[in-house]
């Protein structure tokens, strides 16, 4: 092998996505239990930030929500000040303000909001996966149960796993509510749902496309769905701090520690994404 081509090889993997096979085909992520101390410490961060959305529609300044994001009616409220229409002029500034902020922080802190602070990555992780491992259980269990064929074990879990994650979604999709028509107007549907039709119509709507985010989507959203993810190959340089795929350690892929050629195999034993195999093991 050349040079040229041994450099080509070794890159090979930035050619492709690791969740998609050479077909096009979806390769179902099942991670394994995540432990540590970072992964304790977004834990706490996680909690913090699910009080402070579920609490925050509660909160108000002289009569007025918080925060308020009425599309319908074009009434926007940050932190008690009213926005009307006519001040957008200042939303506008804020908004690029916050883009400019978005683009530095990102080239140098890489995908810190990712992992610490996106709502898809907080309901994802911190809710619906760990949930998942508590029904379906670890890495092994949950690809073992995939595969299975439909018996009264998996029926159990798949049962219990879709009321849990669909009652959650529909939880979530009225909160999500509650930041654009109030509160109060939520608590109004709630008690006379007969007059609200319309809207009970829209919030199955959204529950269920939650629930299809977290039920099958789940990373797919970063990678075809969310414009910061898409964004994020041009606002990275090899400085930005990134949690990310070491090619030096992994590659050439393998089992690890054997000899291909000249080359020692890489350690990327995918251990932690690994595909089902058909043992389990
Ligand atoms: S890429 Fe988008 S959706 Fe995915 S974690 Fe980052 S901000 Fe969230």
């Amino acid at each position: 092998m050349t040079e040229v081509n041994k450099h080509i090889d070794q890159d090979s993997f930035r050619d492709s996505v690791a969740t998609i096979t050479k077909e096009g085909n979806r390769k179902f992520i099942y991670p394994k239990k995540p432990k540590g101390k970072y992964y304790n410490l977004r834990t706490w961060f996680s909690i913090g930030y699910l009080i402070v959305f579920f609490v925050l529609p509660f909160i108000k300044m002289d009569g007025e929500p918080l925060f308020l994001f009425n599309v319908i009616e074009r009434k926007f409220i940050l932190f008690g000040m009213i926005f009307w229409p006519q001040d957008f002029f200042i939303f506008g500034l804020g908004m690029v303000t916050f883009i400019v902020f978005i683009v530095l922080f990102t080239a140098v802190f890489g995908r810190v909001f990712c992992g610490w602070a996106c709502p898809q990555t907080i309901f994802l992780e911190m809710i619906f996966r760990k949930i998942e491992y508590w029904i379906d259980g670890d890495q092994t269990k949950q690809m073992i149960l995939a595969k299975m064929r439909w018996n009264a074990e998996k029926i159990r879990k798949r049962l219990i796993k879709f009321i849990v994650f669909y009652t959650i979604s529909f939880i979530i999709a009225n909160f999500f509510l509650s930041y654009i028509v109030g509160i109060d107007t939520l608590l109004d549907y709630v008690v006379h749902p007969a007059n609200n039709i319309g809207t009970l119509a829209a919030l199955l709507l959204f529950t269920t496309i939650f629930f299809f985010v977290y039920w099958w989507f789940r990373e797919q959203v970063c990678i075809v769905v969310c414009p910061y993810g898409r964004l994020q190959g041009v606002l990275l340089d090899k400085n930005s701090i990134v949690v990310a795929y070491d090619y030096k350690r992994g590659e050439p892929r393998g089992k690890p520690g054997k000899k291909r050629g000249a080359e020692t195999i890489g350690d990327g034993c995918s251990t932690c994404i690994k595909k089902y195999d058909g043992t389990g093991k």
